[in-house]
């Protein structure tokens, strides 16, 4: 037996309960014991029976680093004792978008934690394909948000938002777990930032993690912005927020700037202006997930100390009580579980 945080049916509690080990692992499988797992935005929509694709019972959990304990047939270059971390999703290794090296696309993705058994566990059964090697000089915690916060902001940066040293980025969200490393991020990859965040408490840590200036309250955002930037607007928005501040986010943009969805806390569909944004060749562009090659630059930029996340550790039993905390945005930078 082993202890797991389950969602036993839509919108239940989260139950920390011991259920039956993983099966041996089958053809290009390992088990993984988990050492830490984040906590996502998404896992709180899950709990609250906002993902259709759910499958219950489930394991929760979708972000996790940990220790292979144990290998089937054809599993590469994984090996027992290796330190890994892990994509969100299994993914086909056949499809295009698969072949392409763009397995965040993966025609056949299963979420973990939703569509199949997540990490919220000791043990977590997975694809070898889907994991990336953790350097030695990276610690659990870390590595364990190296897919979904990471390598994913870094692939919106860099794929969607197509991103050049210079340019000026607006986070919004800047305070949440996701927020606060985009603003790492940003300014790692060369950029200005100018954060927003909706908790004045939180103003001095954004600061501190780089952002050039941050802005409370999305009222006088569009309208700060232009003061700050001589009535130009931003290159790039990284929309962590979604739906309740995309009108801002689009005001916020100067002409031929991209605004890149990231998050959608109300899971709700937005208005978008479109003759607006034809005349300023504005992009609004999605992005989900991670590709393995994103993961693997955060867990470098990490080892070479370039980034040091910002994290709050709490143990297993206090699954309940993290995702509490996430929907107050009352905790700092991400919030990880160890088991
Ligand atoms: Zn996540
Ligand atoms: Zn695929």
């Amino acid at each position: 037996m082993l202890r797991a945080v389950v969602l036993e049916k839509k919108a239940s509690e989260p139950r920390l309960t011991d259920i039956d080990d993983p099966e041996s692992p089958g053809r290009g499988e390992v088990i993984v014991k988990v050492e830490a797992a984040g906590v996502c935005y998404r896992d709180l929509l899950n709990r609250k029976g906002l993902m259709p694709r759910t499958r219950y019972p489930v394991v929760m959990g979708h972000e996790f680093s940990g220790t292979v304990a144990e290998v089937g047939q054809d599993t590469e270059e994984i090996h027992v004792g290796d330190r890994v971390a892990g994509l969100p999703h299994s993914t086909c290794g056949s499809c295009r978008y698969c072949l392409e090296g763009r397995e965040n696309l993966c025609r056949h993705r299963l979420q973990l934690g939703e569509e199949i058994n997540g990490c919220w566990a000791e043990y977590v059964r997975v694809k070898s394909r889907d994991l990336v090697r953790v350097p030695e000089e990276v610690d659990a915690a870390a590595a364990s948000i190296a897919g979904c916060v990471l390598g994913m902001i870094i692939h919106a940066l860099r794929d969607q938002a197509k991103v050049r040293s210079g340019e000026l980025v607006l986070v919004t969200g800047a305070g949440g777990g996701v927020g606060i490393h985009a603003v790492m991020l940003s300014k790692i990859f060369g950029c200005s930032v100018i954060a927003l965040t909706s908790s004045a408490d939180k103003a001095e840590q954004v600061r501190e993690a780089g952002a050039d200036c941050v802005v409370v309250g999305a009222d006088m955002l569009s309208h700060s912005v232009r003061e700050m930037t001589g009535g130009e607007g931003v290159d790039v928005v990284l929309e962590c927020v979604g739906e309740p501040l995309l009108e801002y986010s689009l005001k916020s943009t100067a002409w031929g700037g991209r605004v890149v969805l990231i998050g959608n806390v109300n899971v709700g569909e937005a208005r978008v202006p479109i003759g607006y944004m034809i005349l300023r060749e504005n992009a609004l562009v999605g992005s989900i997930g991670t590709t393995k090659t994103s993961m693997a630059e955060a867990l470098s930029l990490v080892k070479a100390r370039l980034l040091n996340p910002v994290l709050t550790r709490l143990p297993l039993e206090k699954a309940s009580d993290a995702l509490q905390l996430l929907e107050k945005r009352a905790s700092l930078g991400r919030l990880v579980l160890t088991p």
